[in-house]
């Protein structure tokens, strides 16, 4: 069961690890990883670059095969879980301190699911324990915590409008 829901938060970081929105390491406005279908991904048959609509930097990401020892090639490792794009690894445009922790999200999508679940437990009596079970609790615990949901919520908020 535990491995299930591990399972389940991989797969939803995936599903929005697309159009990723990061800071441009050239000009530090807004830049996008553009990355396509991550079911593509898998097959090898990638077209990751960042692009900066601001200052121009552009970069395509060498193929990687998803196969490859991690330690073998610095640079091309995807990294899943952190507020950093998985194939540059550039900050994430979307975060915030949050007491002391980082709140992020790798697109407006990724932050409406956010908010949208950490809104479903404020109201966790309409909540299938089922649904909770299944993204809740891969969720960090000072994001969900009773007392900081609307805290959370509220920075959740502010940064859409980032
Ligand atoms: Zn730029």
């Amino acid at each position: 069961m535990e491995e299930r829901s591990k399972h389940t938060y991989q797969t939803l970081l995936y599903q929005f690890a697309k159009n990723i929105l990061v800071v441009c390491p050239q000009c530090l406005e807004q830049a996008i990883v553009h990355t396509g279908d991550f079911e593509a991904l898998k097959k090898s048959q990638y077209d990751i670059k960042v692009v900066c609509t601001s200052c121009g930097y552009n970069k395509t990401l060498e193929k990687i095969s998803p196969r490859q020892e991690p330690k073998q090639k610095r640079g091309n490792v995807l990294i899943f879980g952190g507020p950093i794009d998985p194939f540059f690894h550039l900050p994430v445009w979307l975060q915030a301190d949050f007491s002391g922790q980082t709140l992020w999200a790798y697109n407006l999508e990724h932050l409406e699911f956010l908010a949208e679940h950490i809104g479903a437990k404020l109201r966790e009596r309409n909540t299938s324990p089922r649904m909770s079970r299944s993204i809740g609790a891969r969720l960090p615990r000072w994001m969900t915590a009773a007392d900081k949901r609307e805290a959370v919520l509220k920075a959740i908020e502010k940064l859409k409008g980032k």
